[in-house]
């Protein structure tokens, strides 16, 4: 008897291996449960185009239509709550139990929580539409919005509070902003952007004390400087969601533990997105857990496939992208692995940051620029880093040399 395929996370990795499912002519039950009221939706423009909107909206991955039209059933409002792996059976909050033959773990991050005492109503987190709509009533001229985090949910929120008119602070407890995975040329030229436009960073000043009371946030820095904001809002990471895979008995190393398959610890599990480590082939198999867009979009597609038997490991590139002001971000490749850089200035202002190894092999590129200016060439990086090449250095820095010209050879 086929039980069918279950995907507990309806968010973007769960949505998109539901859909994968059926686009891989997969006939028996698909079922999709999420915790969320909500269809799968982006969360990207939740920091974004929501902020941007007096009604934000969702921007919904599928329709009910869509939904009804592939028979994938969606159960919202419910936590899976225990699986039962012997007999391959997961349990819902409401009391249901669902069958499966093969069950993908699609649980995602939630934010890293701030661990200090104080913090009240006026101290929130950014992951759910519910919470963009939260933070959004609060972004107006004159109020004013501490950020505790100057990493992408922080600093994408700062620049949309902004152009709100409100007055906004950012508190980063590192040196810098954006420390972790961006090169510092380039945290340098988004923290000019911000400060340019109003917003006040503090940099390298831990928290000594938040006090709420409800209406009012006050935030003491080590340093002594004090902060009084109508909202804080708390961007200090993502941890990912991995208590029903633990409970269950499968292994967790910074994640669910996958392998390049993204198989857990039981071959009938598989793990996708946010939620899972695995050995990322590019790089000798290091393990990494990425927290980025396509790369749940890529897993949730890949675990379709392998859940039903395609025995293909994961190749893909991790690439992101952050947009703030007028400027685009954008990262392919994992720039902690490079030793050396070489500049390749694209114009107006862009220019791209190429990461190279002791063996001169390509390991990843940084580019920053006006609206789309480094899109093509991150993407032609892309596929150098995904070859393994190794470029002369003279080639990549200068603009008279096409990437793709590299890439042919
Ligand atoms: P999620 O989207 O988090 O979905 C997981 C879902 O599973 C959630 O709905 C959760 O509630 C549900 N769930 C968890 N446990 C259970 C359970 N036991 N039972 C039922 N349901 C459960 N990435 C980029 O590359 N570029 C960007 O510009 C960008 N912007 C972002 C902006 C914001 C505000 C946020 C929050 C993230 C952003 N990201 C961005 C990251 C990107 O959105 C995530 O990497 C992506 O959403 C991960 O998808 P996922 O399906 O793994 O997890
Ligand atoms: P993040 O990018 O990891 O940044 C968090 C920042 O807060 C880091 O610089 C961190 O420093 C700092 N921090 C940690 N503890 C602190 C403290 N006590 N006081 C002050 N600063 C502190 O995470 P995020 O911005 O919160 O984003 C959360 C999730 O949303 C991630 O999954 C992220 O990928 C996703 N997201 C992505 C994008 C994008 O890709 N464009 C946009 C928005 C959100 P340490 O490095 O020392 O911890």
């Amino acid at each position: 008897m086929t039980r069918g395929m279950v995907i507990i996370g309806a968010g973007e990795c769960g949505g998109r291996a539901a859909l994968a499912l059926r686009d891989l002519g997969y006939e028996g039950p698909v079922t999709l449960v999420g915790d969320e009221p909500h269809l799968p939706y982006e969360r990207p423009p939740l920091s974004k185009e929501a902020m941007a909107s007096e009604a934000p909206e969702i921007k919904a991955i599928a329709s009910d239509v869509l939904l009804a039209e592939k028979s994938i059933r969606h159960i919202h409002s419910v936590q899976a709550v225990a699986i039962d792996r012997a007999a391959h059976m997961v349990r819902l909050s409401d009391g249901s139990v669902l069958p499966y033959d093969k069950l993908l773990l699609a649980t995602g991050s939630t934010p890293r929580k701030l661990p200090m005492p104080g913090l009240g109503s006026r101290c929130v987190y950014l992951r759910t539409f519910a919470d963009a709509l939260a933070i959004r009533a609060h972004l107006s001229a004159g109020n004013r919005i501490a950020i505790v985090g100057g990493g992408f949910i922080g600093l994408e929120l700062a620049a949309a509070a902004r152009k709100l008119g409100a007055s906004v602070t950012v508190i980063e407890a590192q040196p810098r902003i954006l420390m972790r995975g961006v090169p510092a040329e380039i945290a340098g030229i988004i923290h000019a952007a911000h400060v340019a436009e109003g917003v006040r960073i503090l940099c390298g000043d831990g928290i000594a004390s938040v006090a709420d009371d409800g209406k009012e946030v006050c935030i003491a820095l080590a340093g002594g400087q004090q902060i009084a904001a109508d909202l804080a809002i708390i961007g200090i990471g993502a941890v990912p969601v991995t208590g029903l895979a633990a409970e269950a008995g499968l292994t967790i190393d910074n994640g669910i533990a996958v392998d390049a398959q993204l198989r857990s610890s039981d071959p009938d599990i598989f793990a996708a997105g946010d939620c899972c480590s695995f050995p990322l082939a590019v790089y000798g198999g290091r393990r990494v857990r990425l927290e980025a867009w396509r790369n749940a979009q890529e897993q949730g597609a890949l675990a379709a496939r392998n859940m039903l038997g395609a025995g293909e490991a994961h190749a893909a590139v991790p690439w992101f992208w952050s947009d703030q002001y007028g400027l685009s971000l954008q990262i392919a490749g994992l720039s902690d692995e490079g030793r050396s850089v070489v500049r390749r200035d694209l114009g107006d202002g862009a220019f791209i940051l190429f990461h190279l190894a002791e063996d001169g092999r390509l390991v990843a590129a940084s580019g920053i620029g006006p609206g789309n200016a480094v899109a093509r060439d991150i993407r032609l990086a892309e596929m150098l880093i995904g070859k393994r090449a190794k470029p002369a250095r003279e080639a990549l820095g200068s603009q008279a040399i096409k990437l793709k010209s590299l890439l042919a050879a």
